[in-house]
This record gives C-alpha cells, structure tokens and sequence, in this order.
C-alpha cells in the first residue's frame, strides 16, 4: 500500500485546498477527514478540511486563473486536456487501485473508472475543435446573425463516493476545454483519490505553466459543499449524489438563480421479454446488480421479467450469485468488495427485512459476513409479488427486486412507475418490442438500452436521467453546451437600421 500512495503523491496527512503545484493552502483552522479502507477498516491517511480562509484562497485563484483561461483559444485548451490524459494513462493501474482501496470497488472497476477519465479527455480534446455555434437567417436584409458559445466562469463540481474519479473528469475536461475553470468538492469518503488527482493535474498544470484550472476543496457536504452551493461566484453547480441532497443543492443554487447540472439517484430496471436471450440476460444482471457492490448509480435494481421465463431467468441468476466471490477488491478472484460504510450496511439489512414484511420472498442472500469483516454482505434476490413503496426507493446496495408481467404495456407502467428515470434496459429479440420500448409511451428514462444491461455507460453519449434522478446531462454528445454561455449575435452591415417584425418607429405614420 505504501508504494502505492508513494506514486500518487499522497502522505500519511495531506493538505487537502489546492490549485497548483506550490498551491496546497494549510488547514488555518479546518478539521482532518480519516480517509479508512472498508475492506479492513484500517486508516489509509488523513486529509486537512478547508478552512473558510483556504475557501477563500481557491475561489480568488479560480476566479483570477479563469480571467485567463478563457482568453487562451480552445484547441491550446484542448493541448492541456490531451496531457491530462496522457498523465492519467500513466497512473492508470496505482489510481484505479487506489479507488478500490479507499471505495472498495473492485480493481477492474476501479482501473475502469480511470479508463473513462482518459476516454473523455480524450473527447474533449476533440470537442475544443468543435464548440460549434449556428448560423441563422436574418429576416432583414445586410444582417447577419449567428450564435456563439463563451466560458461561463468557474464551476463548482461536487461529487459522490462512489465514482471518485470519473464524474470529476466529466466536468472538468469538458469545462475546462470550454474556457471554464473548476473548483470541485469531492465525497469526504473519498478524499485520498482526490488529492492523487489534483497531484497528477498539478503536474500537467505546472507543465503548462498555469495553475488555478483545476482546484480542490476537501471538506464536508454540510459545511464546504453548502458554501461553494450559495457562492454567487459560481454560475453553474454540477452535483452528483443522492436525490436528498440533490433537492436542497437544487434549491439553493435556483434561489440565487444559478445554474444546476444534477446527476442524482436511480432506480434501474431491466424488463426481460419471453423471446430474450436468457444468457446474455444473465450476465447483465450480474454485472448490473452486483457490480460495484450495487453501488452504481446506473446499478440493476429491478427486474421485470415474463411470467413464462421468470422461474427459469432466477434460477440462472441464482446459479451466477452463488459463483461470486466475495473479499477483498484488489484479490483478483473477487467479483463483490465491502459496502463503503456501516451506514450502507445498516440501510441493505433494513430493507431486505422491510421487503420481506410486506410480502417479499427472500430468494438469495442479504445477510452480513462478518466472517469477511463488518462492511461485506450477500447480495440479496427478492422475489415481489408487486411494486411496493419500498422498491420504488433507491436502496443503495446489492438488492434485486424480482417482478413479473404477463403484458409488455403493463411491463413498461410498472418499469415507469418509479421517481427515479435515470438507465433501463430490455431484453428481447423482438425488434417490435424493443422499438415499442423505445418509443415516446416507452422508456421514460435518461438512457435506453437493448440487450444491454443498466449498469455503465461510455462516454459519447450524454449522461443523465429524468424524473427525480435530476434531468442532468454530462459527458459526451452535447452536454458542452451546460458549461458554456450562449450569446445570439446580429451584425448590421448597411446603412439602414430595419426593426425586426417590420416596426416601423419613426411617428410619421400616425394618423
Ligand atoms: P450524497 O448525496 O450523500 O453526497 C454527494 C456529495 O454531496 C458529497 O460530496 C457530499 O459531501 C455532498 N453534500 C452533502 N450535503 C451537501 C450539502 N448540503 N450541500 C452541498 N453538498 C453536499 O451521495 P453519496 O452517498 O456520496 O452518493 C451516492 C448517491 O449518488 C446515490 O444516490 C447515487 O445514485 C448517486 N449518484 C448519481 C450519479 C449520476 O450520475 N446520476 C453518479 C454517482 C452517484
């Protein structure tokens, strides 16, 4: 563990407010977050709060850097955001394992995560060639009018434990190829990746003779996270994280009419057709529901199959679960690690028991192995006669709700009828059926898949969902356009001065 910490630059304590390489801003007053591994509880290191003198410092630097940065043209943006990911793709293996020691994903996962941070710096630098405006007709003649995109100021990112690095690098290619600068406020559960980061955008920043692009406030949700939330100094806040949290962070930036990207809970199903291929079905499911502990945002939560396949369809899932192995998320055997903390842990045993008191039938799982350590448990297979309360929550843990249906049309109200819509998938070889789930009556979530599972996503399409999950969109496609200001352009060449819808102001008319 020690080499491991050694490369990525972090320390037994850590300073955790920074802007650049000689930009790490002492604690002055902040308390000290224990950043622990849920696999054995053991202290990994410790990260200094920022303090509200720290807070200060970086907001100044990220406000002064941005006054910079967006004069700079966007493809010499786009060369930063090429080293960035060169610089990740260097640290790809120690960061993705470090984000399996401090979340307790798994190292395929955790070295995944960070292949999706150096995939979206590499569409962002792409994208700094291509932050295209539209020309439109003028209705008066000699006029031209166009619209063009300008760098909004400094965003403040927040983000969730449990994609420590990738909804970070989301924002901040994209923003920062878009002129902006970011100031992000990562999980207090995940302080150590965050500060491997900032060292590794350190190094590309210093390279670049620049600081103040990328900057760091470590510090709790409550406290940090409410201030950079109510700071009139920064137009947008891109907030991933529970749908709780999310309403408040919501209502306070709208109070101050700033803009919002909310990327929020989900509740993801997966409806499974009579005519599905069963085995890929499978193996969605597993990497769906017991992936990343079942702690994915895009995670399989529900499963609506046919009632001619659904005996079948839990017996084959059952046969996966019981082939998982369960431990320690570096041990290559593994496919489950630990939950992140006694609280999730408390959460999945409570709802299992609650699903079972209100008719469930416990198929699989759902206990604690404390024989593994306190944080691990069975993932759980719950049959349900119906679409109760409790399954329409996000219970943020390995559960799968099993339902049937006997009519597709019922299938789809029962897969809507949920506050979250954030990824749904079906399982059919039917081309009617998968277009009939795709169309407007169809999906009413944020991602859409065939005979694909819930739980990923790559990063050329907007990510996000609707509903309760917040109605955000980050990463691919042309999600840009939320970090960026639009300004509507019209140029007169002649010697006239028409008003549009022909208005005529000169009095002389009058009768
Ligand atoms: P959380 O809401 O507890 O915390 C998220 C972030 O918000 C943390 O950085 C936290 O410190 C901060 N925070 C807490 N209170 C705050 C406040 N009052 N003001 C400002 N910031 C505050 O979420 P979590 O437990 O870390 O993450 C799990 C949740 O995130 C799940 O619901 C999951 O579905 C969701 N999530 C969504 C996506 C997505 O893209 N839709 C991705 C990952 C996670």
């Amino acid at each position: 563990m020690k080499s491991l910490l050694e490369k990525l630059g972090i320390q037994e304590n850590n300073r955790g407010s920074c802007f650049g390489t000689d930009g790490w801003i002492s604690n002055d007053g902040g308390s000290l977050i224990i950043s622990t591994n849920p696999t054995n509880g053991e202290i990994i290191g410790t990260v200094e709060t920022a303090s509200s003198k720290s807070y200060e410092h970086i907001l100044s630097k990220a406000s002064t850097s941005f006054i910079n940065w967006r004069e700079k043209p966007a493809p010499q943006r786009g060369q930063l955001i090429r080293d960035l990911g060169n610089a990740l793709r260097e640290n790809l293996e120690p960061l993705g394992e470090l984000i399996s020691l401090e979340m307790g994903k798994i190292a395929p996962e955790g070295i995944g995560e960070v292949q999706e941070m150096i995939d979206i710096c590499d569409f962002a630098v792409g994208l700094s060639r291509q932050l295209y405006g539209l020309t439109m007709h003028s209705e008066r003649p000699g006029h031209r009018m166009y619209e063009q995109w300008h760098p909004i100021g400094p965003v403040g990112v927040i983000t969730a434990f449990n994609f420590p690095g990738a909804p970070w690098a989301w924002n901040a290619a994209i923003a920062a190829v878009c002129g902006d600068t970011i100031v992000w406020k990562p999980s207090e559960i995940t302080p150590l990746t965050a500060v491997a980061i900032q060292n590794i955008t350190n190094q590309v920043m210093t390279e670049h003779e620049t600081s103040g692009i990328f900057n760091l406030l470590v510090g709790n949700g409550p406290s940090i996270g409410q201030t950079l939330v109510q700071d009139k100094r920064i137009p947008l806040i891109s907030f991933t994280g529970s749908i709780s949290t999310g309403r408040k962070v919501s209502k306070q930036v709208a109070a101050r009419l700033g803009r919002s990207i909310l990327e929020l809970g989900g509740n993801n199903a997966i409806i499974v057709t009579q005519d599905a291929d069963i085995d890929l079905t499978v193996q969605a499911v597993l990497f769906g529901a017991v992936g990343t502990t079942g702690q994915r945002c895009t995670t399989t939560r529900r499963l609506i199959a046919h009632s001619s396949i659904v005996d079948e369809l839990i017996n084959r899932v059952m046969g996966e679960y019981a082939n998982v192995t369960i431990g320690d998320p570096l041990d290559t055997n593994v496919l489950m690690g630990p939950m992140v903390n006694e609280e999730a842990v408390n959460n999945m045993v409570k709802a299992v028991q609650r699903a079972q008191d209100s008719g469930g039938t416990l198929l699989y799982g759902g206990k604690r192995l404390p024989e593994l350590g306190p944080l691990f448990v069975e993932p759980a297979i719950i049959r349900m006669p119906e679409q109760i309360p409790l399954v329409c929550e996000e219970t943020f843990a390995p559960i799968l709700y099993i339902m049937d249906y006997e009519k597709l049309d019922d299938a789809i109200n029962i897969h809507n009828s949920v506050p979250q819509g954030l990824s749904s998938a079906i399982f059919t070889s039917n081309i009617n059926t998968a277009e009939n789930f795709l169309s407007v009556g169809g999906s009413d979530c944020g991602i859409a898949n065939v005979n694909i599972g819930t739980s990923g996503a790559e990063i050329g399409g907007a990510f996000g969902g609707e509903k309760d999950t917040g109605g955000g969109r980050e990463s691919g496609s042309d999600a840009w356009k939320g970090y960026m200001r639009r300004q509507t352009v019209t140029i007169n060449w002649t010697n006239n001065l028409p008003l549009s819808q022909g208005i005529k102001f000169t009095g002389k008319e009058k009768s």
